[in-house]
Parts: structure tokens; C-alpha cells; sequence
């Protein structure tokens, strides 16, 4: 069975993002970036599949600049086996992303998709639902665990009130969580050896879609500092402030 991967390239998890001068958006000039930390998870649980036998191929997309090619060099290297990259230079949001994979997955025709839940960018948190509903295929969202068996799927979920187990049928999406796994890091001769896998590049025209933005960026902020906190003599100092001053009891 093949499985497609959908990797993100976002500001990196560990740096500290700038707001532009003008508030027009986070500065990207010049900051270090990497793949969405949960599509490092998608990426390492398809890996662990065909590991384990389940998964035949795997291919991994990305849509962005051109520079969204490291990041498929990246998915490269710790272990999928074909990259493609939908290369656009417009700011594409949520639903034509899923356009794009629909038509993606019309050309692939994998068994799986497997997506972070998330994008740690905009966090819209959308991309897997929409792209279920596109394809009319089952979801399972939020996965800790994926049990792959005949033509079907076991998908444990993190949802509020613990863990919930969804059968899905194949071809399905899934879209992970935290917990899933943990991935690894990508070995100097792999690195190397992933340059000689195969990059498509493809446009967004190619599978019918016009990319266009339908939201507006009015404004951003860096939030507000904290205001500095003070320290109290006693408990009954405490309770008092926490009764007479915060109003909080
Ligand atoms: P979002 O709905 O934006 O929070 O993103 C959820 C998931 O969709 C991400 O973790 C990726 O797997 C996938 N995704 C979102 N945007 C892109 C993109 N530009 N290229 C490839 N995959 C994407």
C-alpha cells in the first residue's frame, strides 16, 4: 500500500518569531525553518509501517516555495521515497492545500494519508478534515496509535475525555497527534543518499486549482509582556491579596 505524507515548511519550533514592522505579518527573512513538527510524526509513523510491512511506498508533498524542497529532502532522508513539490509563491490557506492534495491523491492513488493535525504556523487545524470530506474517504483525527490490517484501520484518538478507538476503511486519512511517536533524525548517509531520490515539481494549475486567499491579515501582535509579580511575607499575606486585590476568591 502507498502512503502520502503531507509536510509543512514553517518558522522552526525552537526559534522565537518576530512580528513585521509594519504588523503586516511574522517576519520570515532570514529565520531559521523546518518541517511541522507533527508532520515529522506523520512522516516517522509511515516509515514505522513499512518497517513493519504494512506500507509499500512512500511519497511525501509539499506546497510552498521553492525552498520547500529541503524540507522534502528532509522527509527524504529519514526514510520516504519520493518527494513532490507543488511549488507556489501565493500564501495558500487550508482549503485549496486540500484542493491540491485531492488532486494529488487522484493521481497517487495511496491507501493512506497520514497529516500532522496541525500546522504550528497558523494552527488552523483543518487541512485532514477538509481533505476527508473532498475525498469522501474516513478520518480518523488526532491519532496516538495506528494499527494498519485488511483494507481497514484501528485509529486510537486523543480526544477530550481520553482515548477513543475508530475502525476507519481504507483509503483513509489520518492526522497525528503528540503522542503517536517520536521521530527520528535523519543519519549523515542518509542525508546523502536522499539527494539522489526522486522531486517532482508540479504546479497548483496542475491539479485545477487557483490558488487564492480568502482571508485578510488586518494586524499582528507580539502579545503583552508579563507584568513583573511580586513576592508575599506569609500564606495569610497571600490570601488576603488573592481575596482583596485579585478578586480571585
Ligand atoms: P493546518 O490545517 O494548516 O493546521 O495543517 C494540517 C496539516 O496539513 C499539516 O500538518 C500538513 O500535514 C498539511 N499541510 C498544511 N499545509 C500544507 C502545505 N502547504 N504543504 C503540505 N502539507 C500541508
Amino acid at each position: 500500500m502507498k502512503v502520502l505524507v503531507p509536510v509543512k515548511r514553517v518558522i522552526d519550533a525552537n526559534v522565537k518569531p518576530r512580528v513585521k514592522a509594519d504588523g503586516s505579518g511574522v517576519d520570515l527573512a532570514n529565520i531559521k525553518m523546518a518541517m511541522n513538527p507533527f508532520d515529522e510524526i506523520a512522516v516517522e509513523e509511515a516509515i514505522r509501517q513499512k518497517e513493519a510491512g504494512k506500507v509499500s511506498e512512500i511519497v511525501v508533498v509539499s506546497i510552498g516555495v521553492q525552498q520547500a524542497q529541503e524540507t522534502l529532502r528532509t522527509a527524504l532522508a529519514m526514510g520516504a521515497d519520493r518527494a513532490i513539490l507543488v511549488k507556489t509563491d501565493e500564501t495558500v490557506e487550508p482549503l485549496d492545500v486540500a484542493k491540491i492534495l485531492k488532486g494529488v491523491a487522484d493521481a497517487e492513488q495511496p491507501g493512506l494519508i497520514i497529516l500532522g493535525k496541525q500546522a504550528i504556523d497558523d494552527d488552523s487545524n483543518q487541512t485532514g478534515q477538509m481533505l476527508a470530506a473532498l475525498l469522501g474517504w474516513a478520518q480518523g483525527t488526532f491519532a496516538s496509535k495506528l494499527e494498519i490490517g485488511e483494507g481497514q484501520a484501528k485509529v486510537t484518538r486523543e480526544v477530550d475525555g481520553g482515548l477513543q478507538v475508530v475502525d476507519v476503511k481504507l483509503p483513509a486519512i489520518v492526522t497525528t497527534d503528540l503522542r503517536l511517536n517520536e521521530p527520528r533524525y535523519a543519519s549523515l548517509p542518509n542525508i546523502m543518499k536522499a539527494k539522489k531520490k526522486p522531486l517532482d515539481e508540479k504546479a497548483p494549475a496542475d491539479f485545477g486549482v487557483e490558488v487564492k486567499a480568502r482571508l485578510k491579515v488586518l494586524k499582528t501582535e507580539e502579545p503583552a509582556g508579563r507584568k513583573a509579580g511580586i513576592k508575599v511575607g506569609s500564606v495569610a499575606e497571600l490570601v488576603d491579596k488573592l481575596k482583596n486585590e485579585a478578586g480571585v476568591l
